[in-house]
């Protein structure tokens, strides 16, 4: 047999390690998972209640329009019903997007390191991956531009970016989106849209008033706390929409996913709770760089990318050993960095505790070999 070659080419996505595998591992009785970007906080409880009364109809297919959630949703946003697609995560509408505008002979534009998804689809479809270096961990948007050309169908921003955290502010978008030819759309990826503090962050909905050609990907994942169902959505105008439905399996999203996010959407005090909370988070990550002269970038999501100066692998495992899991930049792109997910204050205060440790005997190793 004979799969597609370009699958050759791509390894399987590596999660972060499940917890229950570091306790058996490292026969350890607590494990604190900040690896994954998933909010410490859960999720609302409306989105568990609201689950336990859809148990009685689970022999019955969901919504395949979503309409209830759709409805709530588009008046949440700001939008029209028909300017949205739901997904099974929003990493399905990044396969849908890679389904329905690539295959060999096009070309789809990215920065690196980014998402992975976007490129893994993009291969699949045969399509080929310009990636753009970053450009001191920010997307170089002019270099991204001069990539464009004729067989260029998709160019994906991804902002906060993971794994850095940075973001595209609103001046250099529209100047971006000014310039990017018609035939081409942009996908604006804001997994992390409900943590961001910067003044500056585009409101990307009403520049779809503007520009036509651009597509906002949002997710139940992150501040929601809704990883394990699966749900995340896609808004855009209602023609991209419309052309792009067919690549998109009818029944996508579960009952269980859709009555959820809708609980889960009504409970924006939870919401901006979480997103408060995050902000202390990200203060205690910086103090701590700061005061131990190590590299990151401010981050506009729930995570952290710091620079050790030495393998992120080391930092992993030495972190690991002592039941913290988090992401080593080996496998992110930044092969001295760790990425490391805002935890409650507690679990932000026992890593910070344990690295500071790390540090401390690193630094006495190294005495120890000069003498
Ligand atoms: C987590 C993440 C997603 C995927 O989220 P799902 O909705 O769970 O599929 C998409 N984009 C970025 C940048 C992410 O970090």
């Amino acid at each position: 047999m004979k799969v597609k070659q370009q699958l050759n080419q791509l390894k399987p996505y590596q999660p972060g390690k499940p917890i229950e595998e570091v306790k058996r591992e490292y026969r350890l009785e607590t494990v604190i998972k900040l690896a994954s970007n998933e909010n410490p906080y859960g999720c609302s409880p409306l989105a568990q209640q609201a689950i336990m009364k859809e148990l009685d109809y689970l022999a019955l297919y969901p919504d395949g329009y979503s309409r209830a959630l759709r409805e709530a949703l588009a008046s949440h946003v700001g939008v029209n019903e028909k300017q949205l697609i739901f997904g099974n995560g929003s990493d399905e509408i990044v396969q849908i997007v890679c389904r329905a505008f690539l295959q060999k002979g096009t070309n789809t534009v990215m920065a690196t390191p980014t998402f992975p998804q976007y490129r893994h689809n993009a291969v699949i479809e045969g399509a080929e991956v310009r990636e753009i270096p970053l450009q001191d961990g920010h997307h170089h948007l002019e270099a991204m531009l001069a990539a464009i050309d004729d067989h260029t169908r998709v160019v994906w921003i991804c902002s906060p970016n993971n794994p850095t955290g940075t973001y595209v502010n609103d001046v250099s978008l529209r100047a971006f989106l000014d310039k990017v030819p018609k035939h081409v759309l942009v996908v604006v990826d804001e997994a992390y849209y409900e943590y961001v503090q910067a003044e500056d962050y585009p409101n990307t909905v009403s520049l779809l008033q503007q520009y036509e050609n651009m597509m906002i990907l949002r997710t139940f994942s992150k501040a929601y706390g809704l990883a394990a169902l699966r749900i995340g959505y896609g808004i855009a105008h209602e023609h991209i929409l419309q052309a792009i439905e067919p690549a998109r399996e009818p029944f996508n999203t579960s009952r269980l996913a859709q009555v959820a996010a809708l609980a889960a959407l009504n409970d924006q005090t939870f919401i901006e709770q979480c997103a408060q909370q995050n902000k202390q988070g990200l203060n205690q990550f910086y103090t701590f760089c700061d005061e131990h002269s190590l590299r990151y970038y401010k981050s506009e999501g729930n995570f952290i990318l710091i620079d050790f100066g030495f393998s992120g692998d080391e930092v992993f495992t030495y972190l690991l050993q002592r039941g913290i899991i988090v992401r080593s930049g080996c496998a992110l792109g930044f092969p001295t960095a760790v990425r490391i997910t805002v935890g409650s204050p507690e679990q932000n205060e026992t890593i910070i505790r344990v690295l500071t440790n790390m540090l401390k005997e690193r630094s006495e190793q190294f005495c120890e070999e000069t003498f």
